[in-house]
């Protein structure tokens, strides 16, 4: 898998785009006048591990609310990006552009009016004329962005496309893709190059064809902003979990996307666990010790459920620094229950545990066998004793 080469941009003092890590994101829930409780929740973000956080910024008052909020935090030595959310409210944009990292606008609020599900009719002139009243706005934001270094992000979403793009287009990935191009031209000409682009749907099959779709325009037009990944409204619990997993992974898998956002109703902290979790799985950005293990059937030799827990114990962050092994993140270790599969079905672990026979485990160092049928009392401790010896840190 190849990762789609972006540009750099430089988000407060955390790169995203280009070779750096695929980021981790979230946003607060809490009114951003109240200004000590988004400090409390910005910081349970940052420690659960999130390396943005974005706070919603529907009036003047939320945006210039963003300096206390970032001094609060840098006080508490939190040097973490801020990213002001805006609907509806150029004016609150420029405000937001002066205090916040990076600014994130959407396409069909920014000067638009709301949505009001009317069929406009425009002429090739007026649709003109309406496209350069959205560039003169947008470059007045673009300017003051230079000014300040921030970043911005042409956030579309399906739900809130306008009226206009959608009486041309429909509501269909063209409109949704076209909806953002129309900014990221204004972009290219006036040579603003700090952009992120997202387009985001509740509906997992839109998003990832919407954001197919924009990749190929934007490659048409040699434009390579990075992207941020999401499936909005996705919900709670496992369901929340598997949309998101599916709509994220899907394109991480085809190489696309920067940095990426679980949006869960939950707690925002409870956020990046799945967000690192859904890196892991699609190997795009790797965080701990990768485990394969067998489900298990009517061949298996030992309690497998226990051992997988004994042994994912000792690549934990435990105290015990005899057991510590969590800093070999890179490995790929099997346990698998039978000899007659599991040597073969772990082909790709750099350590396995394999069932030998009634009582007896085998030892392997990638394919090879190194310990042979020796008694499952000491198998976890003779594994561990095999990794320590030949593993290195990644
Ligand atoms: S590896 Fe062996 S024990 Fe595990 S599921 Fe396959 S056949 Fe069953």
């Amino acid at each position: 898998m190849l990762r789609r080469y972006t540009n750099e941009v430089m988000i407060g003092n955390l790169p995203l785009g280009g070779e750096n890590p695929i980021r981790v994101q979230s946003m607060t829930t809490l009114p951003t006048t109240d200004t000590q409780g988004c400090i409390a929740q910005i910081k349970r973000i940052v420690d659960a591990g999130g390396e943005y956080v974005r706070l919603t910024t529907q009036g003047e008052r939320e945006a210039l609310n963003l300096k206390n909020i970032k001094s609060g935090l840098l006080r508490d030595g939190y040097d973490v990006p801020l990213i002001a959310d805006v609907h509806f409210n150029a004016r609150v944009a420029d405000i937001a552009a002066l205090y916040a990292d990076k600014v994130r606008i959407n396409p069909g609020n920014y000067i638009d009016p709301a949505r009001k599900f009317l069929h406009l009719e425009y002429t090739d002139e007026e649709y003109t004329s309406e496209l350069k009243r959205l560039e003169d706005r947008f470059v007045a934001l673009l300017n003051i962005c230079k000014a300040h270094h921030t970043a911005i992000r042409i956030g579309v979403n399906h739900g809130s496309l306008s009226d206009r793009i959608m009486s041309r287009y429909g509501d269909t990935p063209a409109g949704i893709v076209e909806s953002c191009m129309e900014f990221l031209r204004v972009c290219v000409k006036h040579n603003f190059k700090d952009v992120v682009v997202s387009i985001k749907a509740s509906n997992t099959i839109v998003m990832v064809e919407s954001v197919r779709r924009l990749v190929r325009e934007m490659d048409k037009s040699d434009m390579h902003f990075p992207l941020h990944l999401g499936v909005t409204e996705a919900g709670e619990g496992e369901d929340g979990r598997l949309k998101s997993a599916v709509g994220i992974g899907t394109l991480l898998l085809d190489g696309i996307g920067d940095t990426i956002r679980v949006s869960l109703s939950e707690a925002p902290e409870k956020e990046i666990p799945v967000a690192y979790g859904i890196l892991q799985a699609t190997h795009t950005r790797i965080t701990h010790t990768e485990f394969i293990s067998c489900p298990g059937c009517g061949r298996t030799l030992y309690n497998l459920q226990d051992t997988i827990q004994q042994i994912k114990h000792t690549f934990a962050e435990v105290t015990d620094p005899q057991l510590r092994l969590g800093h070999l993140s890179h490995l790929k270790i099997a346990i698998m229950g039978c000899i007659v599969n599991g040597p073969g079905e772990m082909a790709d672990a750099d350590y396995g545990y394999v069932g030998a026979a009634a009582g007896k485990i085998s030892l392997y160092k990638g394919k090879e066998c190194v310990e042979k049928n020796i008694p499952q009392s000491q198998a976890v401790e003779k594994l561990i004793e095999l990794i320590k010896k030949y593993a290195t840190p990644g």
